[in-house]
């Protein structure tokens, strides 16, 4: 049998090497797993002296510096909790500016004295820790010779164990900063703009009237989108390997046209490794909640329950980190890559976002009560505003090479950003803003919240699946982000431009109340001319039309098509002011970031390049060579030269993106990306089409890369 088709034979007749998990009796609390790797809460409250413990929740709840003597006893705790769960190593695990998670391990142990193997952790390296790690990109922000960057104990996301079947690992959620402070990573800021949000949204809530909330934090539930296929494939691939995504491949004849593989029943492979992760997760305390396959064949998802923030961005790298280590117990592999298969829907990530009290009151819900409505309409706005205003960064924010493949790909929103706010919430601003209601009795019916507020979206209203950013009953969900992508960047702009706005609309509403008009009246005429100001961006109907695209044009709203395009806004004016007046980033730290992504992008799409040109040069081209070495043989001459005209006109494109992949002189930067996209992306897409087509005339047995039809179908 040849080899392909040996593959699919075994990867058909697949068996868990694995443990099986068995079935337990969940009733019996001693069975749940959940957060059974974690030194949470009730694990400190155990393990750490009482005053040390008390202290550390106050420290922790006022979001103050902490004590280094409580830090030494925290450490203690920590080792000694570690070491009985087999944790032979520490690591601070932080997230560069590549996106990825980070880690570099140091042993609890070193000899003493006599030669004895004794494991201990002070305090000071519970809190910071020394990696060097002079290879990460800072984008300028750090030369090598003063290459020292530290990272620092996040005592707000808690401490987990990684298990290895040699030994464990006791992984501390950790920041990472320059010698000069500089944030280089992607917790610092996230870590920022909540703090930001935070104070903005408690000096509006002071002015709307709520005197108990002492703090606003922002909450994040995120939906991965991810593809399983059989790991014979991945590695017969090497573009997969190599990029994350195959850069050949003709359209099978079935694709998810049928439908019959959403929603529906999920593969057993497939759902006993999706048990084993889950499990995995639960027991690292991350509060996983739905699995169901998606649109694409092979194509999955799962969604937690929503976090705050930071702790929901932790997770989410750990997630992605899990699914992937697991897979190949199954021989699987997970792709989180945006678009793996051309042709066939990517994978993305919705960002559900909202923000809630101290109080425990989401401030995006409509809320029961008139006050609440107040409230709610008011917050509503400030988004409206934010997006608006920052339309070109929120792109940017979710800009990466895959998804230049996947946005406006009618699989997923546009570039453009627009807002979705359904037909009810959309009435009530505009009634609002036309100050339909009455204005003599406007605050006597705001505070029986009748007549001035049609009846406000309480579960939700409507779904508009082509939005990328839509208000979905008690939060915003962005829709745009990319399967592979990091929630940090993201989540750190939606906290930051909301603050900005918020604080904008506060002012508005100061200076109404001090002018003696009474709350209510005063918010309805903040909230009406916020979003007479801004509704250009609010848009109900199809985002996938392209009508749309026209009408968005026509409204000036941007449409940022590639990463190159939308990159710039990194450090546009409009962020850098709004990032350095709330003190999220400052104008060299974006400077430094734009500096780095523009790279990867043209590092990627280099790798892309070369990768397409090897694959086709020395497989692709050589097969075809094979094959038409038979077909001279066989003497038919039209067969023959038609194979001819194809392997000829992969030779001339493979020409075109060689000349391609000779970077130009003196180009860098933006335009050397711009060069990788208009060039090297554009020859590469020509070799592709003519090697596609030759794969479906080339003998199959000759053809050296498995199909999409088997790596999608065969599970
Ligand atoms: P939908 O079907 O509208 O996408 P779900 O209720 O299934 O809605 O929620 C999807 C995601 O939204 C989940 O990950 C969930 O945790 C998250 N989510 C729900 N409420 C919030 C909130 N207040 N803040 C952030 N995320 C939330
Ligand atoms: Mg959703």
């Amino acid at each position: 049998m040849i080899k392909t088709r040996q593959q699919n034979v075994t990867s058909a007749m697949w068996s868990t090497n694995g443990e099986a998990l068995g079935t337990s009796d969940l009733t019996d609390a001693s069975n749940n797993p959940f957060g059974s790797d974690v030194f949470s809460t009730s694990v400190q409250r155990e393990r750490l002296p009482k005053d040390v413990f008390e202290k550390l929740q106050v420290t922790l709840a006022g979001g103050e510096a902490l004590d280094p003597s409580l830090a030494d006893a925290v450490a203690v705790a920590m080792k000694e909790w570690a070491l009985e769960r087999g944790a032979t190593h520490y690591t601070h695990v932080f997230q560069p500016l590549t996106g990825l998670t980070a880690e570099k391990h140091d042993s609890f142990f070193e000899p003493d004295r006599e030669g004895q193997w004794i494991a201990g952790f002070s305090g000071k390296e519970l809190i910071q820790g020394e990696p060097d790690a002079s290879s990460f990109p800072t984008g300028g922000v750090r030369d090598t010779f003063e290459a020292r960057g530290y990272t620092a104990w996040d005592p707000t996301s808690p401490a987990f164990i990684i298990e290895n079947p040699n030994g464990a690992l006791l992984c501390i959620p950790t920041a990472f900063v320059s010698w000069t402070g500089e944030a280089l990573d992607a917790k610092i800021p996230l870590l920022r703009s909540m703090d930001a949000l935070s104070k903005t949204a408690v000096r509006a809530l002071r002015l709307l009237g709520d005197n108990e909330s002492q703090g606003v934090f922002t909450t994040v539930g995120p939906e991965q989108e991810y593809f399983l296929i059989d790991e014979q494939y991945f590695y017969a691939r090497p573009d997969l390997v190599t990029t994350g995504r195959t850069l050949f491949g003709a359209k099978p004849p079935k694709g998810h046209e049928l439908d019959d593989h959403y929603f529906g029943a999920i593969p057993e492979r497939v759902l006993a490794c999706i048990m084993d992760f889950e499990n995995d997760l639960a027991r690292l305390g991350v509060p996983i909640k739905t699995r169901h396959n998606e649109v694409a064949p092979g194509q999955y998802e799962l969604a937690p329950i929503f976090e705050n923030s930071n702790v929901g961005s932790d997770h989410q790298q750990l997630t992605m980190q899990i699914m992937q280590k697991v897979a190949r117990k199954y021989g699987l592999v997970c792709l989180l890559h945006e678009k793996p298969f051309a042709g066939v829907n990517g994978s993305g990530k919705h960002n559900n976002w909202s923000m809630g009290t101290d109080t425990g009151h989401n401030l995006l819900d409509p809320g029961e009560t008139p006050a609440e409505n107040v409230s709610f309409m008011f917050f509503c706005a400030a988004v409206i505003q934010a997006v608006n205003l920052h339309q070109g960064l929120l792109r940017a924010s979710v800009a990466n090479i895959g998804q230049d493949h996947r946005l406006g790909g009618n699989e997923a929103p546009p570039a453009i950003i627009s807002i979705f706010l359904g037909a009810e919430l959309e009435k009530a601003l505009e009634a609002i803003a036309s100050g339909e209601g009455d204005g003599k009795t406007e605050s006597q019916t705001m505070e029986l919240g009748a007549s001035v507020l049609p009846p406000l979206p309480k579960h939700g209203g409507d779904r508009n699946r082509t939005s990328p950013f839509a208000f979905t009953g008690n939060k915003f969900e962005f829709r745009a982000l990319g399967s592979s992508m990091s929630l940090a960047f993201p989540n750190t702009v939606l906290n930051t431009i909301v603050a900005e706005s918020i604080d904008d609309l506060a002012d508005g509403l100061e200076k109404k109340i001090e002018g003696g008009m009474d709350i209510a009246e005063a918010v309805q005429e903040v909230v009406g001319a916020t979003y007479n100001a801004n509704k250009q961006v609010c848009f109900n109907g199809d985002n996938y039309d392209d009508a749309w695209h026209k009408e968005a044009e026509s409204r000036g709203l941007k449409n940022l098509k590639t990463t190159p395009d939308a990159l710039p806004e990194v450090i546009a004016d409009s962020t850098v002011s709004a990032f350095q007046k709330y003190e999220v980033l400052s104008k060299r730290e974006l400077e430094s970031r734009f500096e780095v992504w523009v790279e990867q992008y043209t590092i990627r799409a280099n790798i892309e390049a070369e990768t397409a040109d090897s694959i086709a040069r020395t497989m692709l081209l050589p097969a075809a060579l094979r094959y038409l070495a038979i077909l001279d043989g066989a003497e038919i001459s039209e067969l023959t030269a038609q194979t001819k005209d194809l392997v000829e006109g992969m030779v001339s494109a493979l020409d075109e993106l060689e000349a391609a992949n000779e970077y130009p002189d003196g180009v860098e930067g933006l335009d050397l990306a711009i060069h990788a996209r208009d060039r090297q992306l554009a020859a590469m897409a020509k070799v592709r089409e003519v090697a596609d087509e030759l794969e479906g005339v080339v003998a199959d047995d000759l053809w050296p890369l498995p199909k999409y039809s088997e790596m999608l179908f065969i599970r």
